[in-house]
């Protein structure tokens, strides 16, 4: 193993497997190595293949990214990306089990039809780990929040949405 996948994986193992850098801002795949897609990945779409939920697409530069508008519309962490990979790309498998697949949760937008006035709880159906809950206030309906504890960031809750209001993204404190 060379010195960088050393560091790489020192650093993911301290802060998370997740966050890909600043300047990569598309959706990796769960316990991908920061930078780790840019770096070493080769393209070779093995990941795509290999996802059941049939979520992983490659991106204009043949790097892989999640993309939760295609196939089963969520990320399972079951792995299968992670364990077909030749590349030094994702977190060793031995530290995947004690590490979260990524920081990366969801966030309502300003779009969801409830702001208007419209009654609509899909995203809360969605969710498979009852992380939207609605909250009554004085003069209008019932909107959702996420409760960040709670979400994993599978992505569940964004294809069913009508508004495309659901978007998955880093919390605000791992910004
Ligand atoms: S962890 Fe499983 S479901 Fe999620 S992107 Fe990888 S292969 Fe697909
Ligand atoms: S990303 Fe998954 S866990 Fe988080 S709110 Fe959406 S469906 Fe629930
Ligand atoms: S599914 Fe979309 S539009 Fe409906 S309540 Fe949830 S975020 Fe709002």
């Amino acid at each position: 193993m060379s010195g960088a996948s050393i560091d790489k994986t020192r650093r993911a193992f301290l802060f998370g497997a997740t966050a890909e850098p600043q300047s990569d801002t598309a959706l990796r795949l769960p316990w991908s190595l920061p930078g780790a897609f840019l770096d070493a990945c080769t393209g070779c779409g093995s990941c795509v293949t290999a996802c059941p939920e049939g979520i992983v697409s490659l991106d204009g530069s043949s790097r892989p990214m999640v993309d939760f508008r295609r196939g089963s519309g969520l990320c399972t962490f079951c792995g299968a990306c992670a364990d077909i990979c030749p590349e030094p790309v994702f977190l060793a498998s031995t530290a995947r089990a004690a590490t979260p697949p990524w920081t990366l949760r969801a966030a309502i937008g300003a779009n969801c039809l409830t702001h208007d006035g419209v009654m609509c709880q899909s995203c809360k159906d969605a969710c498979g780990d009852a992380a939207i809950r609605f909250v009554y206030a004085a003069g209008r309906i019932a909107q959702p929040m996420i409760d960040l504890d709670r979400c994993t960031g599978c992505g569940a809750c964004v294809d069913p949405c009508p508004a495309e209001a659901i978007e998955i993204h880093r919390a605000v404190a791992d910004a």
